[in-house]
């Protein structure tokens, strides 16, 4: 998936005459949360079926006006991806395999119907914004502080127009905001509800794309966590019921006694998290053997019974590692809520962490600066 090769657009830079004033501003940074407080601007860029992709700006972060007959408000033509902007020690900013997600916002673009946007000019649309919009980026008070700037890059199918069929018009935006640790009491293990009435993805679904259709289809499921006194939800695959695929947000991985790490293969139904794809690079350097193969429901119960499995995790951008501490099924409970953060878990977490903060040498180059 190397990228398509087209000169990068200047992005016309319109910058808002109303800023949020510098005070209210720090407010926000000293407690940001997540996803509740944006930026001061937000990039766009414009694709029409007979023009491409052309009018890139900057400009005030504000409502849309759209049509109400616009297509992604009825059928949900629309993709997304998450990826954080980091503040280092220095004061430079910058974030970590954003070519991943430009070439996962192309995949998704596909499944959709959606025109593809070239790499270069996503990974500008990022700078940009992050550039104009620099004092928004969090800097850690510490080591243990973990704050930064979530980019949200989305692409929505536009226009007036009530027939199924691909957009004639598309409009991609970026937004960003300040964000704090994902769950409260970060670093904390999660209880996971198991999902037996619902599925997130089947074969030849959208499983695999980052598209806002897949994210509705949870939230029944996600409620019913949250009902049942569990954080996330953890989705099986929808022909069996039988093999563990994913959290709405995030992928797993379970450690056994004997070093190998197993996470679920990449069945088409599954996101391929950036975090997932480096925690298997990560955990090979420090002595672990990686699996990508399924593994059933029953194996995670067995293995936490017996103790061939030590720890299970999830893992991905907003929450970066998180232990799992139970699994909660309709019949049963797996594993202990309370227990603590396993150490192959706090380990993978400390190597992640250091090298997107800038603490540790980034062997990989899987660092851009902004
Ligand atoms: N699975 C799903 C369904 C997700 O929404 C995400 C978050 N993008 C992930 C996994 C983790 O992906 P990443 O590591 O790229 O954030």
């Amino acid at each position: 998936t190397e990228t398509n090769a087209v000169s990068t657009p200047e992005f016309c830079i319109r910058p808002t005459t109303t800023p949020v004033a510098t005070n209210v501003r720090q407010e926000i940074l000293d407690n940001p949360g997540f996803g509740q407080y944006f930026t001061d601007h937000m990039a766009h860029v414009r694709w029409t079926k007979t023009d491409g992709w052309h009018g890139a700006e900057l400009r005030p972060y504000g409502p849309l006006t759209m049509d109400p007959a616009s297509p992604v408000l009825h059928y949900a033509q629309e993709i997304f991806e998450g990826l954080k902007a980091y503040r280092h020690a220095d004061g430079s900013v910058w974030s970590f395999r954003p070519t991943r997600n430009a070439a996962r916002f192309r995949q998704s673009a596909r499944r959709l119907a959606l025109p593809e946007l070239d790499d270069d000019t996503f990974v500008e649309s990022i700078r940009t914004l992050v550039a104009q919009d620099a004092v928004w980026v969090p800097t850690p008070r510490d080591e243990t502080e973990e704050c930064s700037l979530y980019i949200r890059p989305f692409m929505i199918a536009n226009g007036r127009f009530l027939g199924v069929k691909p957009a004639a018009e598309v409009d991609y935006y970026v937004i960003a905001s300040p964000a704090a640790s994902y769950f409260k009491g970060a670093g904390k293990p999660i209880s996971i509800w198991l999902s037996s009435h619902y599925n997130r993805a089947a074969p030849g679904g959208t499983g695999a794309a980052k598209c806002g259709g897949n994210y509705a289809a949870s939230l029944v499921a996600q409620q019913e966590a949250i009902d049942n006194g569990c954080e996330q939800v953890a989705f099986l695959d929808a022909a069996e019921n039988k093999w563990v695929e994913e959290l709405g947000g995030m992928n797993l991985f379970f450690v056994y006694a004997d070093g190998r790490l197993v996470t679920p293969a990449l069945t088409g139904t599954i996101l391929e998290g950036v975090t997932r794809d480096s925690v298997l690079k990560l955990a090979e350097e420090i002595g672990l053997k990686p699996e990508e193969r399924p593994i059933s429901v029953d194996e995670w119960r067995d293995g936490v019974n017996s103790g061939t499995i030590t720890e299970v995790f999830a893992c991905g951008t907003a929450a970066v590692i998180t232990t799992i501490g139970a699994l909660v099924t309709e019949k049963d409970t797996i594993g202990d809520p309370e227990r603590s953060n396993g150490p192959v878990a706090q380990q993978l977490r400390k190597a992640l962490l250091d090298i997107q903060y800038g603490r540790a040498e980034d062997k990989h180059g899987w660092l851009t600066q902004l």
